[in-house]
């Protein structure tokens, strides 16, 4: 048994994160001013190659301006995926707006292009696409959608930084995208989140609104009602710091994925998404699901990895399954996300992990399947 314990997930600061810091606190901008919001800025802008990238607090918040800057209000209503995170659902409530809330496909898990279109009513007013775990939804798919029936595209891409769709990095094929940096994500400031976008009169909508609604050429003077949902300094020093190293990040993740799918290919009775041509999926986890040939339930397993000193997380509950909106999906049904929530566990995937450590967890998982079910 290992002495360590590994966790789902865990930040990995191995570039300039702490002299990027350690400059802050000695040259006192701790605050929401200095150079290392705007150098985070222009650096996560230009990777995603989009004209304008826009920190604020969380990537929350970052859903919430980005609606808000598109005009969503109460009366609309925004095309979500049930397989998300909650907080992909919140902001279009935070908005007065209501979310339609759509089941995914059985290979990428994500929203499913094909079931939007029904859903569409005259108060529609925008998608968001969920790029889930870092595979990239099938963008193509949804812009034709969308632009068919007029409607905004957000890409909620908190979970797949410098994802790839036919060439084209994720958080620059919408109308405006958002991305987050909490500690389980592919790049990580603790606490933070990031809009982009090439559109310069959504960028600007987006400034005003998270700088408390201040016209910037007339100090505190407030047109409208805005937010304080800045980033500070500190944070987007680490900020800085991860970004110049995303690409190893990114390539850890892709090997680590590797390693996991080498090592549980012959083992009957899991699955995993499938990764579509012409894309790369970024791995924020790496996640099984249970297949019903499995004789363990999933929290069994879950506990036994825990035996183990080894963190396996369930996947999410489903938006429609949770309390503010179970009641508003009576008569509708989401098959697949409903058996991929739950019967799927989130493997750890994080930088830092070793060969070794994905091999004992592989092992580990597999020594609880029923023995006769490994090929
Ligand atoms: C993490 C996450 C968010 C929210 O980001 P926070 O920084 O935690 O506020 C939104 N959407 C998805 C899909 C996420 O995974």
């Amino acid at each position: 048994m290992k002495d360590r314990f590994i966790p789902v997930s865990a930040p990995t600061l191995a570039g300039n994160e702490k002299r990027y810091v350690m400059d802050c606190l000695d040259t006192n901008w701790i605050s929401a001013r200095g150079k290392y919001v705007d150098r985070f800025e222009e650096e996560f802008a230009k990777f995603c190659g989009v004209k304008h990238g826009i920190a604020c607090t969380n990537g929350t918040v970052a859903l919430h301006l980005a609606l808000l800057a598109l005009g969503v209000g109460p009366g609309d209503e925004v095309i979500v995926p049930t397989l998300t995170y909650v907080a992909t659902a919140n902001a279009v409530r935070y908005c007065g707006a209501t979310p339609v809330l759509v089941d995914c496909e059985p290979e990428t898990w994500n929203m499913d292009p094909g079931l939007i279109e029904s859903r569409i009513t005259p108060r529609t007013k925008a998608i968001i696409v969920v790029h889930l775990y870092g595979h990239p939804v099938d963008m193509d798919a949804v812009m034709s959608l969308a632009g068919r029936h007029r409607l905004f595209v957000v890409e909620d891409a908190a979970e797949a930084h410098g994802a790839l769709y036919r060439g084209r990095m994720v958080g620059s094929i919408g109308h405006i995208s958002t991305f987050s940096f909490f500690g389980n994500k592919v790049i990580s400031t603790g606490e933070g989140g990031m809009l982009t976008t090439n559109d310069q009169e959504l960028a600007r909508i987006v400034r005003l609104l998270k700088e408390q609604g201040m016209d910037p050429k007339r100090r505190y003077w407030h047109p409208v009602v805005g937010y304080n949902y800045r980033m500070t300094n500190i944070t987007a020093a680490i900020g800085l710091g991860q970004v110049e190293m995303i690409d190893w990040h990114i390539q850890r993740r892709i090997e680590i994925a590797r390693w996991y799918q080498e090592n549980l290919r012959a083992v009957r009775g899991l699955s995993w998404q499938v990764e579509k041509p012409d894309t790369r999926h970024v791995f924020q986890f790496f996640t099984v699901v249970l297949n019903g040939e499995v004789a363990r339930t999933r929290e069994e397993v879950i506990a036994h990895l825990l035996s183990r000193r080894i963190e396996g997380r369930p996947v999410v509950y489903p938006v429609h399954a949770l309390p503010p909106y179970s009641d508003r999906v009576r008569g509708q049904s989401f098959p697949v996300a409903d058996r991929i929530a739950s019967r799927g566990i989130n493997l750890p995937t994080f930088a830092s992990l070793e060969r070794a450590d994905v091999d004992y967890v592989s092992e580990c998982l597999c020594e609880c399947l029923a023995p006769a079910l490994t090929a």
